[in-house]
C-alpha cells in the first residue's frame, strides 16, 4: 500500500471516529433528559414510557457504536491484508478474464454478508427481543437471510458480468452506457420491487372493505390517487414496530400500511397518516429521490471509469489491477464520502417530510396528525430528546418534537 492508500484507510478510521463521537453525543443527551418528559408530551407520554424509550435508544446506540468500529476495522483489514490473498485464491482456480472478475466480487460479497450476519442476529434476538419488538423466529431469520442472499447474487451476477463485458467492448464510453442502463433499471425497480421482490418476504393484501376503507377512499379521491394502491403488509410476522410508506410512481404507486400500525391507531390517526403519505405523492417526492440517486450514480460511474481506466487506484493498495478487485476496493473506500454526504441527503429527506406534514395538516387538520405522531413515537420507543447534531447527520425524518411543534405553530 502506498501513501494514498494509507490516507484512504485513515479516512475510513476518521469517519468511524466521527460516527462514534456523534453516537456518544446522542447517548449523553438522551441520558441527561431521561428523567423529564418534554413539556409538549407530558399529557400523552408517562415518565415510565419516556425512560423506557431512553433505555432502548441507549441500547441501540451502544450496539451501533460497536458495529461502526467493527465495520471500519473490517474495511481497513480487507484493503490492507484481505483482498490480495482472496484474489490469489480465486486466480488459482479461474483463468484471467470476465468470469474471474465477477467471481471475485461475488465471493467477496458472500464473505462480507456472513461477517455481517451475527450483527443482524444480535439485533433481532437480543436488542429488539429485550424491548418486546422482535417477532422473528430463528427459522424466519435464516430463511430471510438465505432469500435475500440468493436474490442479491441473482441480481448482481448478470449486472457485474454486463458491466465488465462493456468495459472491454467499449473502453471509452462503457460508463455512460452502464449509467443509462442503471437508471433504466432503477426505474424498472420501482415496479419490480413492490410487485415481485417485497412479496417474497411479506404478504401484501388490499385494504379490507368497510367504513375505514370508505373513509380513506374519500381522501384518495380528493387527491387524485387511485384507490387500488392501498395495501396492508403483514409486518407483525417480524416486528411489532409500526410504520407506513409510499413507493413507486405512475401506475405502480402504492401506499403500504404495516398491519401493526392499523392495529394500534384510531381511524382519525390512520387517516392523517394516509394524508401524510399522499403529501409525498402530491409533491412528487419519489421522483425527486430518484433524480437525486441518478445524480449520485453519475458521479459513481465517473469514478469507476477513472479507476478502471488506469492502474493507479489498484496501485494505491498494492493490489493486482483486475476490475473485480478495483470494484470491491472502491466499495470499501467510498464509506468516508458517503458519510460526509449523509447530512445533505438526510436534510433533503427531512424537508420532504415537513412538506408532507404540512399537506396532511391542510387536508385533515393538525390534531389527528399530532396524536398519530405521538402514538407512533410512544409505541416505537423513539426518543423525544435526540442530540441535535446527531439528528442533523442521520435523521431521515425530523425529530417528532420538532414536527409536533411545527404543526402546533401553524394556524
Ligand atoms: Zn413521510
Amino acid at each position: 500500500m502506498d501513501a494514498t492508500g494509507v490516507v484512504i484507510c485513515l479516512a475510513i478510521a476518521a469517519s468511524a471516529a466521527w460516527g462514534v463521537y456523534l453516537r456518544l453525543r446522542q447517548m449523553a443527551t438522551v441520558e441527561a433528559n431521561r428523567n423529564q418528559v418534554p413539556a409538549d408530551f407530558t399529557r400523552d407520554v408517562t415518565l415510565d414510557e419516556h425512560r423506557r424509550a431512553a433505555d432502548y435508544t441507549m441500547a441501540k446506540t451502544e450496539f451501533s457504536i460497536v458495529e461502526t468500529i467493527f465495520d471500519a476495522a473490517i474495511s481497513i483489514l480487507w484493503l490492507a491484508l484481505g483482498l490480495a490473498p482472496l484474489y490469489a485464491a480465486v486466480a488459482a482456480l479461474v483463468e484471467p478474464g470476465l468470469i474471474r472478475s465477477v467471481l471475485f466480487v461475488l465471493i467477496f460479497s458472500v464473505i462480507a454478508s456472513l461477517i455481517d450476519m451475527p450483527f443482524a442476529a444480535v439485533r433481532a434476538f437480543w436488542l429488539e427481543e429485550r424491548f418486546g419488538f422482535n417477532r422473528l423466529t430463528p427459522r424466519t431469520f435464516f430463511v430471510d437471510q438465505a432469500k435475500s442472499g440468493a436474490l442479491e447474487l441473482a441480481i448482481s451476477a448478470p449486472l457485474l458480468l454486463g458491466m465488465f463485458w462493456l468495459l472491454r467492448a467499449a473502453p471509452d464510453t462503457w460508463w455512460l452506457i452502464a449509467y443509462v442502463g442503471s437508471i433504466a433499471l432503477a426505474i424498472a425497480m420501482t415496479v419490480i420491487y413492490p410487485t415481485v421482490i417485497a412479496p417474497l418476504f411479506n404478504k401484501f393484501t388490499p385494504l379490507e372493505e368497510g367504513a375505514m376503507k370508505r373513509r380513506m377512499e374519500a381522501l384518495l379521491a380528493k387527491c387524485g390517487f387511485e384507490s387500488k394502491g392501498l395495501y396492508v403488509m403483514d409486518a407483525s410476522t417480524r416486528s411489532t414496530h409500526g410504520n407506513a410508506y409510499f413507493s413507486g410512481f405512475g401506475k405502480a404507486k402504492r401506499i403500504v400500511f404495516f398491519d401493526t400500525l392499523l392495529e394500534k391507531h384510531s381511524p382519525a390517526e390512520i387517516e392523517s397518516i394516509l394524508a401524510h403519505e399522499l403529501g409525498h405523492f402530491k409533491f412528487g417526492h419519489v421522483r425527486q429521490m430518484l433524480l437525486q440517486a441518478a445524480a449520485i450514480a453519475f458521479l459513481g460511474f465517473a469514478v469507476l471509469w477513472q479507476a478502471f481506466g488506469s492502474d493507479v487506484f489498484a496501485g494505491w493498495f498494492g493490489l493486482p489491477n483486475d476490475p473485480g478487485i478495483v470494484f470491491v476496493a472502491l466499495l470499501l473506500a467510498r464509506e468516508p464520502i458517503s458519510h460526509v454526504l449523509s447530512p445533505l441527503l438526510a436534510w433533503r429527506s427531512r424537508r420532504a417530510e415537513f412538506e408532507a406534514d404540512a399537506f396532511a395538516r391542510d387536508l385533515v387538520g393538525k390534531e389527528p396528525m399530532i396524536s398519530a405522531l405521538t402514538r407512533l413515537t410512544r409505541d416505537n420507543l423513539a426518543t423525544l430528546t435526540p442530540d441535535p447534531l446527531y439528528a442533523t447527520f442521520y435523521f431521515s425524518h425530523p425529530p417528532v418534537p420538532v414536527r409536533v411543534a411545527q404543526l402546533r405553530a401553524a394556524r
